[in-house]
């Protein structure tokens, strides 16, 4: 026997998803000696043997890591020789100077779904079954390490049998930190508001048929609340949208396999990927004609749906498939509009008192709120729109060292963002920060991060607006703590954050394609149709949309109608537009108000918003006049383009401005022409996306540049960013867009995070 020692470091998602039981199995099939050990890097392995079983074993290893690990780094290197006597696993060793990730939350595996369902089990029908391979993470971990002592199943003590199973090296529940079982671990109920129902598999069955019946049930999941109900019931969900204040906006769907999901929805190879991947988000799907009569009930501005799958063991029993019983699910956040999703049981029955019949309620607390992941595919990648459970808190890879700092996000669909080492930790989905609530579910999950992830800022980025609740919060950080504060004009975040998305590591600049909804800009205007020369530390803005006037401010953004005759007013139009919705839906006193704000600039303030110009077009073709949530009309408008269509408007640009006035008269030329919407807004589709291969085009020839970075909320549009990326890529571009952050607000601490390193050089290679 050549007998040789090796020793191992695996880094990256390495704890909390198996490693050290599958080390174990792979060490006793190969014969080896030694042991292995969970430290603040990683897993580390040391093991004796023969040198070809050795090899052997590091292969297996390498090969077959246990499903949910996420490897960055598998180092091995050889040590003296040292005959251990047995293999074992050593206990859990914290080094305070570094950082351990934390797994975001898994779904269940294939086993314990089989256990749940097998009746000769002992968790049979029970609904928190979990495993080292799945189960809850990053929602109930209280501190680190991660140990059941600090997390919310500390106040569950472990039955005899569950505590065999946690110490069996050889068993699938070796150290699983939730590990529960019906006889110790957290149970459900089912209750009103005031009064118990039910208990356990009574409480589940009870739910369902509440369901079955027309009910709206709140559920407590995995990380807040959900409000579920039949979503072919055409009642029960206008029922919902009325108790839940929420006219319009589509609510997401579960059910219980692809099978039935297929039956709605057109999934292409990779859509199917993403949705039965072990993150299992929401994926936003194009409609099969039995989908588009489900979509006029759940979702009547869009021609998508947004559908997940089942990933609780809860999840399973609710939606377990019977004769007659809802094959769909509307399963949408357990929350009042725009504040945080509810996670206590407390919160939940006063807050959610009038919109759910019954509560099926648990009591496993959850320590950290997070939504469910929404994402759909463009050019055959993932592209997020909100970025939450299952993904968070996994860190994305930084192309250098950073200094600790601290990225403070935006204002609407606020994200934060951290980083230590040659990491940046991008927060789950947090929310807009408008109210209370959400600012405390903010402070407190940047507390958290901080302390799980041992990061003490040096240094503070922000937002340029001065007044966003996110500015102030990082403007008193950085006063607290004494740190230097970079504040970072939103389109620059933007595209920094795109770079950094798609691993750009230089300072070299790129054009980018900033189209957005708001942003404050360095001259005070609210900016949004920005094309910009960038590169991480700086930025020119060389061309815009012209400056319209947006009077009344947020009463313009809910109101589009009043958008679309600002404009119009702006430009000498409002004449001839006296038979259209816009002008018909306003009363003759709003108009006048609104024409002297213009005339005079009381109350008024100017920008250059492609977004805003979107809700405005789509008013003026006689969509909706007045918004219930962001973007309502621009999807709107997406979502009735006639895909035939291939004549553009033209949009024509002198100096830096990309003038508006001649789209304007185009398309009052078309509507008394009576040409229809859907061809209406497909030359306006078409004609933005001649606008942005035009501005490329015209910085190529000046610079020579040939990277382009397209960021900024209006690229959720799916026939904008769908069609951008070929017809770039034709033109001889290289494009570069989101696929790991949304390219909506979501993204931008991340380009926060970026900038305010650059420019201080906070960083080393
Ligand atoms: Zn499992
Ligand atoms: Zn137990
Ligand atoms: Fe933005």
């Amino acid at each position: 026997m050549n007998a040789i020692n090796k020793r191992v470091l695996i880094t990256g998602i390495v704890q909390g998803v198996g490693f050290r039981p599958t080390v174990y199995g792979y060490a006793q099939k190969h014969g080896m000696k030694g042991w292995v050990l969970n430290s603040a890097h990683g897993v580390e392995i040391e093991v004796y043997g023969d040198a070809s079983q050795v090899n052997a074993f590091l292969q297996e290893l390498r090969e077959n890591p246990p499903l949910k690990a996420h490897v960055d780094d598998f180092q091995t290197w050889e040590v003296p020789v040292h005959a251990y006597t047995i293999f074992e696993i050593i206990e859990s060793q914290d080094d305070q100077t570094v950082f351990l990730p934390v797994s975001p939350d898994l779904d269940i595996c294939p086993d314990c779904l089989k256990e749940l369902f097998d009746p000769s089990d002992r968790r049979y029908r029970y609904p928190f079954i979990n495993c080292t391979n799945c189960g809850p993470r990053f929602s109930i971990v209280k501190s680190i390490p991660y140990d059941r002592s600090n997390t919310s199943m500390a106040g569950f003590p472990l039955c005899p049998d569950c505590a065999r199973e946690y110490q069996d090296p050889s068993d699938r529940r070796f150290h699983a930190q939730p590990i529960a079982c019906p006889v110790c671990g957290p149970q459900v109920w089912l209750q009103t508001k005031n009064k118990p129902i039910s208990v356990g598999e009574e409480a589940i069955q009870v739910t369902r048929q509440m369901l079955a019946d027309g009910k709206i049930l709140a559920l407590k999941g995995l990380g807040g609340f959900h409000l579920a109900c039949d979503a072919q019931n055409t009642g029960t969900v206008s029922e919902l949208r009325l108790r839940k204040r929420r006219s319009g906006k589509p609510f997401a769907l579960m059910s219980w396999n692809l099978k039935i999901i297929r039956e709605y929805a057109r999934i292409s190879p990779e859509e199917e990927n993403l949705l039965t991947s072990t993150q299992k988000p929401i994926v936003v799907f194009n409609l099969t004609e039995k989908g588009k009569e489900l979509a006029k009930i759940v979702s009547p501005d869009q021609d998508t749906l947004g559908f997940m799958l089942p990933y609780t063991p809860l999840h399973y029993l609710l939606l377990e498939k019977r004769d007659n019983y809802p094959e769909v699910l509307v399963m949408t956040s357990g929350n009042l509009s725009e504040e945080p999703i509810v996670t206590e049981n407390d919160e939940a029955l006063e807050k959610l008192g009038d919109i759910a019949d019954a509560f099926l309620l648990h009591n496993r607390p959850i320590e950290t709120r997070i939504d469910d992941s929404v994402v759909t595919m463009v050019a055959g990648r993932s592209y997020f729109i909100r970025r939450a459970r299952g993904h968070a808190p996994s860190p994305l890879q930084l192309p250098f060292q950073a200094a600790p700092t601290l990225a403070a996000g935006t204002h609407l669909k606020n994200t934060f963002a951290l980083s230590r080492d040659r990491y940046a930790f991008v927060s789950h989905h947090i929310g807009d920060l408008e109210n209370q609530e959400t600012l405390a579910a903010y402070t407190k999950a940047i507390d958290h991060y901080q302390q799980i992830f041992r990061i003490q800022p040096q240094l503070i980025a922000a937002d340029l607006h001065p007044d966003y609740l996110a500015t102030r919060y990082a403007q008193g950080r950085a006063e607290r703590d004494q740190l230097p504060l970079v504040q970072v004009q939103h389109h620059h975040a933007h595209i920094s954050a795109c770079l950094a998305d798609n691993g750009w590591k230089s300072d070299d600049p790129v054009i980018g394609l900033a189209f957005d909804g708001t942003g404050y800009g360095t001259d005070g205007a609210i900016w949004g149709g920005e094309v910009l020369l960038t590169n991480y530390s700086g930025f020119e803005r060389r061309f815009h949309l012209e400056y319209v006037p947006l009077p009344g401010g947020d009463v313009s953004i809910r109101k589009p109608a009043r958008l679309a005759l600002a404009y119009l007013h702006k430009f000498g139009l409002l004449e001839q537009a006296e038979t259209l919705a816009p002008f018909r839906y306003l009363d003759e006193i709003e108009r006048q108000v609104l024409v002297h704000q213009v005339d005079t600039g009381f109350n008024t303030s100017f920008h250059s918003s492609m977004g805003r110009l979107f809700d405005a077009v789509a008013a003026l073709i006689g969509l909706y006049q007045e918004i219930n949530y962001e973007a309502q009309n621009a999807i709107a408008l997406e979502s009735i383009v006639d895909p035939n269509e291939l004549l553009a408007y033209d949009f024509f640009i002198e100096g830096e401005q990309i003038l508006l006035k001649p789209l304007f008269e185009q398309i009052l030329a078309d509507l008394q022409n009576n040409l229809s919407q859907a061809l209406i807004s497909a030359k306006f589709h078409n004609g933005v996306l001649k606008l942005a291969l035009d501005v490329c085009q015209r910085l190529r020839d000046e610079t020579g540049l040939n990277t382009v970075a397209i960021s900024g909320g209006v690229w959720q549009n799916k026939r904008l960013i769908k069609n951008i990326i070929p017809a770039l890529e034709k033109a001889g571009f290289s494009p570069l867009w989101h696929h790991q952050v949304p390219t909506n607000d979501g993204g931008v601490a991340l380009g926060q995070l970026m900038t305010a390193l650059f420019q201080t050089g906070m960083f080393k290679e």
